[in-house]
């Protein structure tokens, strides 16, 4: 059973200006203990996809059709908004970029953990010896599992922490208590979006670090968002590549770094290549993602692209299905491939 399935999404905002189209007809697999990561530039569609997922874009203004939404084989796209407030938190979770906007400024962190523990955690019972069921206090009970789940993700003195206001905290910090919000009660499904963008280097290894062994650990499904290559190389089993709302390819993380085929791939991975890097044949990528009110013709990527043909510029490639799962959507990827050897 997958952890997450999603088929043909697409989500359109109308505007003043015009239609904008973010996301156009994606399909995406998770496996349960499987990390996913969605990469893209900012603007390309993979957050209103996460937002699509966890049903939280606010419909109007947003257009959001798909033909299948499924959670470890529970229907989702048919859930009514009430039923939805149940499956978040407890099936799937979310970890926020911006841990200070996310959490409640006004409730200490603590409380605000008890609080899904007490909406999900079914504190109202506790087994007993000799399998007698025995009533406890359940805010006690949320207290010791908020507890419990601060030290997981590496809060030292966490009685202490539990005590404290959001901006009391460090950002990573923070970043570590909406982790630990998001596994407290053991989701399938969790989907990060660029969880340490706001963090600093070291900060944001150490935030990854904890988020990849609680994945581990707790076999979570993991959806992560991200711009940056770099940090899906050591957590992601498989990689979408997202341009302008399409899926440009698919394929696990050691084939996508190993031998990239879309001319977009190479250009993201040109662009954390290190200087020692003997392969040298992926250079950046010119001039920036085009407005999504204003996408061009044919193949989206044709005005960055430098194997660009005619047909390019004419007619939008399908997304081919190759061997092993792996997927491309680009005209001339057996050209550029056979050019590269
Ligand atoms: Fe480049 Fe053409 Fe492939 Fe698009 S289809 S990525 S323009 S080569």
């Amino acid at each position: 059973m997958k952890a997450l399935e999603v088929k043909n999404l697409k989500v359109v905002f109308p505007t003043e200006e015009g239609i904008v189209r973010a996301v156009e007809g994606i399909d995406i697999e998770i496996e349960q203990g499987q990390c996913a990561a969605i990469v893209g530039e900012s603007g390309c569609g993979k957050s209103v996809t996460s937002l699509a997922v966890m049903k939280l874009l606010s419909t109007p203004p947003a257009i959001v059709r798909m033909d299948k939404l499924e959670m470890n084989g529970m229907d989702i796209l048919h859930l009514t908004d009430k039923q939805m407030q149940q499956v978040r938190g407890k099936d799937v979770s979310m970890v926020f970029q911006d841990a200070l906007t996310a959490l409640n400024p006004v409730m200490t962190v603590g409380k605000q953990i008890d609080e899904i523990f007490l909406a999900h955690g079914k504190l109202n019972f506790l087994d007993g010896q000799e399998g007698q069921k025995k009533h406890i206090n359940v805010r006690k009970e949320a207290k010791r599992r908020t507890i419990e789940a601060l030290k997981l993700v590496g809060i030292s003195d966490a009685e202490l922490r539990y005590k404290a206001y959001p901006h009391q905290l460090s950002g990573g910090m923070r970043q570590r208590v909406l982790i630990a919000m998001a596994f407290a009660c053991n989701p399938h499904l969790i989907i990060a979006d660029e969880p340490t963008t706001a963090l600093d280097v070291t900060i944001q290894a150490q935030v990854l670090d904890i988020l990849k062994d609680l994945q581990k650990k707790q076999n979570t499904a993991l959806m992560l968002i991200t711009h940056d290559l770099s940090i899906v190389m050591n957590m992601a089993d498989v990689i979408y590549v997202m341009y302008c709302g399409k899926i440009v390819e698919k394929a696990n993380t050691r084939e996508l770094f190993m031998k990239p085929l879309h001319p977009y791939t190479m250009g993201l991975l040109g662009s954390i290549a290190r200087l020692d890097d003997k392969r040298g044949k992926f250079v950046q990528i010119p001039s920036s993602l085009p407005s999504p009110m204003r996408k061009p013709a044919g193949c989206y990527f044709h005005p960055r692209c430098t194997y660009a043909t005619d047909r390019c510029r004419q007619e939008m490639p399908h997304l081919e299905e190759l061997e092993n799962g792996r997927c491309i959507r680009c005209w001339n990827y057996q050209e550029i491939q056979n050019a590269g050897k």
